[in-house]
């Protein structure tokens, strides 16, 4: 096994890598331990092939450091680093900005990139993590249906365009607005490799990345020009700002691209990943590499980045992909870092690996080692329970198979602890992200289409609906996939992710054709987060204000109270028949039954006696004693 490079302490002191510009010149330093000596290229073009090279100097412990006057500002450069073996031309992984295709760096003065207002724009207000309502979303497929009637499809831009519409129903942000979501998750936006820039019609969703400081090109209008796609994705995020809504970047700081061809790779040989005892990559990502989280370079790169796209494009959460393959201490040294920087900042992550790796089990981020750390993880025992496996023929609650009810109790509880012993791996709310299908695998629809192909069109939608009410009345991150709301469907397709725009758009005519569904879902949102019912966090909290019915055979049944001790009672029914179910006494305006989520309800329901409601198969029912016209004063 080859040696494993240390960075030395004045390397992990250094924080100025990559370029710095200062009112007297440009700067440029770079790490190469094992070169015996390193050069930039400068070019005037991003996509240049002349090149003008001047050496740097070694300023000691496999420094290399160049300073230049102010004029090569907006050029673009590399290192050619010369090794016993040979020159490598390698693009600086600290790189802020960068021309198409990740194969220049460029030297800029990112005050330049800011648009106007950028710096005085109205950010929304705190939210609190088991209060967020996320939605995840990628940039491309928003707007690249051609009935989006956005005119920068596929682009950053398309989110500053208001009052588009299709068929006279809201689309774009405006249909963002209106469904009442709190955060925006976009899939990565940093810059990554797996399509052609300079390609209008190259499809990928993005976990492949390059340059982890520079946003994708092939999002902006422009990939040629290095300012261009900095200044759209910060008009994008200040467009969603301004609409009431936050934004989280969807990061995956555990593997790169390219493994011993990589930036990091050709820098600092075997430094920044994981090896197996026979010296190849361990691939613990399933995309041939795994960074070395452990290591204290690559923790404080990450740290490093996070906080640069914290600061610089004013972001208000991160999601981490494959979070097991980071080391415990480097989460809890991101929690600490972030939260003093941001306290309300939304954290969350996939507390599983995607293939084998070197890194021990117990030094894995993984579920239960959450606790205390502000950071959510996505219940996968939950989602299972609701829906089945993620692509099989494995059923779930909501399509009738009701020996997981317990389970999904469970989730409803924010996998925290059941009176009778059942116990998840968190202790409040804000630990756990609560989902039923994401970018990855058979989206909700065509899952529900797999598994029950001879059920019909309305029992399919009612499983889909009662699916999303699931998640939408239970305690913690609440996590939807754009599109599910008007019924998303990617005709089957089980791994879309360089599919193309057919499979994934939005697609905004189904809007128009689900819009019963939409409305449902959009009024759900609005009481979930205006009823003040949601709000608790702590297991005591929740074992203090909800408690579960004692209901027939396949149905759900609790009551939640909240602050003032109004009262909810919620029924999901995972069964196909029409049930009757004996509530607690009390009178009750009836919110949610089988056809909608009426927030204007003034009738009165009154379960006083024997007489039981009754409650559709398939279907969830919500009741409650609150005065409604609470709600309607946060809307107006
Ligand atoms: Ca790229």
């Amino acid at each position: 096994m080859k040696q494993i490079l240390k960075a030395p302490k004045s390397v992990l002191e250094t924080n100025d890598f990559g370029v710095t510009i200062s009112e007297t010149g440009v700067q440029i330093k770079v790490w190469a331990p094992c070169a015996i000596r390193a050069r930039v290229a400068i070019y005037n073009e991003g996509d240049d092939l002349f090149r003008n090279e001047i050496p740097m100097e070694s300023i000691g412990d496999g420094i290399f450091n160049l300073n230049l006057p102010l004029s090569y500002k907006n050029k673009y450069y590399t290192y050619i680093i010369t090794s016993a073996e040979t020159d490598y031309e390698v693009v600086d992984p600290y790189a802020v900005a960068a021309g198409p295709n990740s194969e220049k760096a460029m030297i800029i003065d990112l005050e330049d990139t800011n648009p106007t207002g950028w710096h005085s724009h109205d950010q929304p207000h705190a939210v609190k993590a088991h209060e967020a309502l996320v939605y995840e979303l990628h940039v491309r497929d928003f707007s690249s249906d051609p009935n989006s009637g956005m005119y920068n499809k596929g682009k950053y831009l398309a989110f500053t365009e208001k009052n588009t519409s299709f068929n006279g129903l809201k689309t774009g942000i405006d249909h963002l607005k209106e469904l009442g979501i709190t955060h925006v998750h976009l899939l990565p936006v940093y810059d990554f490799s797996s399509i052609d820039e300079l390609d209008a019609s190259a499809y990928n969703w993005g976990y492949d990345p390059e340059l982890f400081n520079v946003p994708e090109g092939s999002y902006s209008t422009n990939p040629l020009e290095g300012h261009v796609r900095i200044q759209e994705l910060k008009l994008c995020i200040m467009a969603l700002h301004e609409a009431g809504i936050r934004v989280v970047l969807d990061m995956v700081y555990n593997h790169t691209y390219a493994s011993s061809h990589s930036n990091f790779n050709r820098l600092a040989p075997g430094y920044f990943y994981r090896h197996t005892s026979d010296g190849s990559f361990s691939n613990g990502s399933g995309c041939g590499n795994e960074l070395a989280t452990e290591r204290s370079l690559v923790r404080k790169f990450i740290i490093d980045s996070l906080l640069f796209w914290l600061k610089e494009y004013k972001v208000d959460g991160f999601r981490f992909d494959l979070m097991a393959l980071y080391d415990v201490e480097t989460v809890q040294e991101i929690s600490r870092v972030l939260h003093e920087n941001k306290p309300d900042i939304l954290l969350y992550g996939e507390p599983w690996i995607g293939w084998e790796s070197v890194l021990p089990e117990t030094r894995r981020f993984v579920k239960t080692k959450q606790a205390g750390l502000k950071i959510a993880l996505f219940n996968d025992d939950f989602r299972n329970a609701i829906k089945g496996d993620n692509d099989g023929h494995e059923s779930g609650f909501v399509m009738g198979l009701t020996s997981t009810l317990q389970w999904v109790q469970l989730g409803i509880a924010a996998s925290t602890e059941l009176s009778g012993g059942r116990k998840g791996f968190a202790e409040k709310a804000e630990e756990v992200v609560n989902y039923v299908s994401a970018h990855d695998n058979l989206v909700l629809w065509d899952k529900i289409d797999k598994v029950c192909p001879s059920d019909t069109i309305e029992d399919k939608i009612r499983m889909h609906r009662l699916a999303l009410a699931i998640v939408l009345t239970s305690f913690g991150v609440a996590f939807i996939q754009s599109g599910t709301e008007f019924l998303r469907s990617k005709k089957g397709h089980e791994n879309s992710y360089n599919a193309g725009d057919e499979i994934n758009k939005i697609d905004w005519i189904s809007k128009s054709k689900h819009f019963n569904h939409f409305t449902y879902i959009k009024n759900l949102i609005t009481f979930r987060r205006f009823s003040g019912f949601f709000k608790w966090n702590a297991y005591q909290e929740i074992k203090n204000n909800v408690s579960f019915l004692d209901t027939p055979e396949g149905i759900i049944g609790y009551e939640i109270l909240n602050d003032n001790e109004d009262r909810c009672i919620v029924l999901h029914n995972g069964t196909r028949h029409r049930k009757p179910v004996q509530l607690p006494e009390g009178k009750f305006y009836l919110v949610a039954n089988e056809v909608k989520v009426d927030l204007n309800s003034s009738k009165m329901f009154s379960t006083f006696g024997e007489r039981p409601v009754h409650i559709e198969g398939f279907t969830t029912m919500i009741l409650t004693d609150l005065d409604l016209k609470s709600i309607d004063a946060f809307l107006n």
